[in-house]
């Protein structure tokens, strides 16, 4: 790219919203522009519970309309994007003295079915004591005195998500640059008129008459020096990884907190457990926050008290995650309360500048189609709309070719194999089975599933750069029960075999993998 390229649209962060809003500005035929600080998802998109739900909890705030925009794009995430986006039963345990009791559960549950009518996914159900108990045998029995349960859904992957959308994006059009951290916007004449950015590679900048701040929780330090009243009001979430224990639930568990009444999640992910979240306000630097020892605890404490089976959990914990939130800012007030609505602030500082607040993994494609709807009447030429309500992923495919290309790549690759890049890659497993067929990209990483080739179609076809890139957000190995570390050295070996990376770079990013895995608390 010229130093001084010209774009229709800049848009900073890619996250989930940056991503989904570049692909809607690339189909809608924007020259687009994304330029990303790390890499694809590595900010609070990789750091959620993992849910493409309606967000049964705002009906106590009662966001109607967050809910319902919610259940609509949960169903159609499930059939664009059926390789990533499962559905996923969550059992609601209730125990004497919940403050929500069983009928209030129950009227939740009848407006949820309600807002989501025409759903593809099953109706809730409701539960006597016995009957939860037989359905959920680990839960603990004492105070328990019925419950319920409904659907929803899981992404296991969100980071792939992210990285989806960015793929039809620049499929589409949109150029990427990764690794590349704004560092100014440039406003002149009270327009915004480009960026100026820092990478490994030095300083550069591009000039755009639009230009679109979706940094997540660095809202804020984006803007810098331009005017503005303070956006984001983040707020810590985390969630610790466990091995599934003795009576650990098949489906997922949405309870009570014994200690403060707030509602979370025991989710079975990834043949682990993914249990949270937190939610506190947190004033540092979002890429700095991690569990701390109280959370952790809590968390621990929580689950142990529902389930009697997970005595000990807090020696078994495998690492953990912290995300910060980027909610509006509201200084006082519970946590809970925060709209997870997004906002699209137009800056007056700065006309064409716009900057995202909030919007939930779920409401990706909604809040893209919001932004370009906000952007018309500044943009250089009409444009179409509404491009990716009926759009699949790129790895999207029907049941029948899904059973297709398993019986292809389980025979050649084995099944367990295959399955996992279904999992991964859905449709674009072709792909990887593709460079597996070379001799020099067909073997194994270590005693790993993980075969060389997905190491290179991460670097070749989805702009990864580094170990953690790959391992993180790529292959998703890092995501393993070991945080990918047993894979860590075999694949900087396979790279540095490939002469790709020498013997200095390879040491360098497997010792920065291994700094990562420890802020995660995984052991090394
Ligand atoms: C604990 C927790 C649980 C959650 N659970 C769920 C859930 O189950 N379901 C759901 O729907 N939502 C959930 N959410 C909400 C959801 O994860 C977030 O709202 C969403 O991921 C935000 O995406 P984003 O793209 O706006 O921000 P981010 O993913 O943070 O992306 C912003 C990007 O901007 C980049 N950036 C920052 N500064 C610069 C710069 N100067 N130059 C270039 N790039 C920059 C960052 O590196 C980052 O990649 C959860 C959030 C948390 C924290």
């Amino acid at each position: 790219m010229r130093a001084e390229e010209r774009y229709d649209l800049i848009v900073i962060g890619a996250g989930i919203n940056g991503a989904a809003i570049a692909r809607e500005a690339a189909l809608a035929g924007l020259k687009t522009l994304i330029v990303e600080r790390g890499d694809i998802s590595c900010g609070t998109s990789s750091a959620s519970s993992r849910l493409i739900h309606g967000g049964l909890r705002y009906l106590e705030h009662a966001e109607l309309d967050l809910v319902r925009e919610s259940l609509l794009e949960r169903e159609r995430l499930l059939r664009l994007a059926p390789h990533l986006v499962e559905p996923l039963e969550l059992c609601i345990p209730v125990y004497r003295g919940a403050r929500r009791g069983r009928w209030q559960i129950g009227v939740g549950l009848a407006l949820y079915d309600l807002l989501s009518a025409g759903k593809s996914l099953p109706r809730r159900r409701s539960f006597t004591r016995d009957e939860l108990l037989r359905h959920m045998p680990g839960l603990n029995a004492d105070g328990l005195v019925g419950g319920a349960s409904y659907y929803d859904a899981q992404v296991r992957y969100p980071e792939r998500l992210v990285v989806e959308n960015v793929c039809d994006a620049v499929a589409n059009g949109a150029t990427l640059e990764t690794h590349t951290r704004v560092t100014r916007i440039r406003v002149d004449g009270g327009r915004a008129v480009g960026v100026d950015w820092q990478s490994a590679r030095g300083a550069g900048g591009a000039a755009a008459p639009l230009i679109v701040n979706a940094a997540g929780p660095w809202v804020d330090d984006v803007l810098g020096s331009i005017r503005h009243t303070r956006l984001i009001g983040g707020t810590k979430g985390s969630h610790i990884v466990v091995p599934r224990f003795e009576g650990s639930p098949r489906s997922g568990v949405y309870v009570e907190a014994g200690a403060d009444q707030r509602p979370f999640f025991i989710l079975p992910w990834n043949g682990l457990l993914l249990i949270g979240t937190t939610d506190e306000r947190y004033e540092g630097d979002a890429g700095l926050a991690t569990i701390d020892a109280r959370e952790r605890a809590y968390l621990v404490a929580e689950t142990e008290r529902v389930f009697p089976g997970a005595a000990g959990l807090g020696g078994r914990v495998l690492y953990t995650h912290t995300g910060v939130r980027p909610l509006p800012y509201e200084p006082r007030g519970s946590e809970g309360a925060i709209t997870r609505r997004h906002l699209v602030r137009r800056h007056r500082a700065a006309r064409g500048l716009y900057s995202i607040v909030g919007g939930k993994l779920t409401t990706h494609r909604a809040l893209a189609e919001d932004v370009l709807r906000k952007l018309r009447g500044e943009l250089p030429r009409p444009a179409s709309r509404n491009l990716t309500r009926e759009r699949p992923l790129p790895g999207a495919l029907s049941a029948a070719d899904r059973s297709a290309l398993l019986a292809e790549l389980a025979a050649r690759f084995g099944e367990r194999r295959a399955q996992r890049w279904l999992a991964v890659y859905g449709r674009r497993a072709a792909d990887v089975a593709a460079l597996a067929a070379r001799p020099e990209l067909g073997a194994p990483l270590g005693d790993s599933d993980v075969l060389t080739a997905e190491l290179v179609h991460g670097i070749t076809a989805e702009w990864a750069v580094t170990l953690e890139d790959l391992l993180q957000r790529r292959c998703m190995a890092g995501l393993d029960a070991d945080f990918g570390l047993t894979v860590a050295p075999a694949a900087a070996a396979a790279l540095t075999q490939l002469e790709l990376w020498d013997a200095a770079r390879a040491a360098h990013e497997l010792a920065s993998y291994r700094e990562l895995a420890a802020r995660h608390g995984a052991a090394g």
